[in-house]
């Protein structure tokens, strides 16, 4: 694969006058879209980008018919390309500049907007998901066609042929990660085989979901690269398999200072309170985990500050919609 594309790569391009910008958007479905445009420039900051244009129809953001506005909101290293090309996250607006129902991006920017100065929200989340076979959807990587692997034990943090499977994918991701600027903290195989987890984080306010957004495009696109697709389903895999989440770190100024704890606690009981209403925003479709909870991690205990842990949220969750429901209960007492 890679061998074939080699030549392509070393002919040289200029620094200045063609630079791939491959924006990059999510769809009506959640699933992640891009294209790619020449520019005769070295782009320094998200304001020179042009805004483009896309079929709104054939993305599943518009019912009939229609173009909408890809709007230029963060700019990183291309780690395919290289060099001084570019991946350009966008927002999807409608012809009228108002935002598709599926730009969740906007609100949840405005929210944070609002808390910044007084809280200085930080996000990490723990993205879990799969690898599948890339000609049967139905097989994890690696797993025995028509059958199963022995039951999970071994495969959590596992190490050796058997144990874990993908590893190339994992490293790519990690290095990509790094190179475009999504700020990776850390990856480790998960409790079924194939299953696995990368932290994106701590990142403050709006920039955890372009992150984590950015990061789950980077992990679709490599894995193209070695035929493999990726699933963020929370159950991929029927029977007695791990499901999938992407538990929710979440700490404000107060509660990273001495006698936070105190501040965390509160934060705690005011989940509480709104269980049900975080349970139905995190998931309309039912696939948050209505039994997991809100946790403070034993390192935080021990300090007395830092963080809670919200691990609720599914596999498949929305950033934006998690974050900003986040600091509507705990900073804006919703
Ligand atoms: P777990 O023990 O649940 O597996 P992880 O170690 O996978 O937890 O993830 C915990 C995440 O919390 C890490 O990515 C870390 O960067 C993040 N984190 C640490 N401090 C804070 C903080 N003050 N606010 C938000 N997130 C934080
Ligand atoms: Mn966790």
């Amino acid at each position: 694969m890679m061998n074939r594309l080699e030549k392509y790569f070393e002919l040289k391009q200029s620094p200045t006058k063609n630079i791939q910008a491959m924006y990059v958007w999510i769809d009506g479905r959640q699933q992640l879209r891009s294209k790619t445009k020449t520019l005769n420039f070295q782009p320094k900051s998200i304001s020179e980008l042009p805004t483009w244009t896309t079929d709104g129809h054939s993305t599943y953001l518009t019912e009939i018919n229609s173009e909408i506005y890809l709007l230029p909101i963060r700019m990183y290293n291309d780690p395919f390309r290289g060099d001084n090309n570019r991946l350009i996250f966008c927002e999807t607006l409608l012809e009228d500049f108002s935002r598709t129902k599926s730009n969740t991006r906007h609100s949840c920017n405005l929210v944070m907007d609002m808390v910044a100065k007084q809280h200085e929200p930080w996000f990490s989340i723990e993205q879990e998901y799969s690898l599948l076979d890339g000609n049967d959807r139905n097989k994890p990587l690696g797993w025995p066609t028509g059958g199963f692997p022995g039951p999970q034990g071994p495969y959590y943090c596992g190490v050796g042929t058997n144990r874990v499977f993908g590893r190339d994918i994992v490293e790519a991701h990690y290095r990509a990660c790094m190179y475009a600027g999504v700020k990776i903290a850390g990856e480790n195989a998960e409790v079924m085989p194939s299953q696995w987890k990368f932290q994106i984080g701590p990142c403050p306010g709006i920039l955890i979901g372009d992150d984590l957004w950015m990061a789950r495009f980077l992990l679709h696109r490599i894995a193209e690269d070695f035929h493999v697709s990726v699933t963020f389903d929370p159950k991929s895999i029927p029977g007695d398999w791990n499901g999938a989440g992407a538990h929710t770190n979440f700490s404000t100024k107060a509660m990273r200072e001495k006698g936070g704890m105190a501040v965390i606690e509160s934060a705690c009981k005011k989940l509480e309170k709104n269980h049900a209403k975080h349970i139905v925003k995190y998931d309309p479709n039912g696939g948050a985990d209505r039994s997991a909870s809100v946790r403070i991690p034993r390192q935080v205990a021990d300090d007395g500050y830092g963080y809670l842990e919200d691990r609720r949220p599914s596999s498949n969750m929305d950033p934006y919609v998690v974050c900003e429901q986040l600091v509507r209960t705990i900073c804006l007492n919703e």
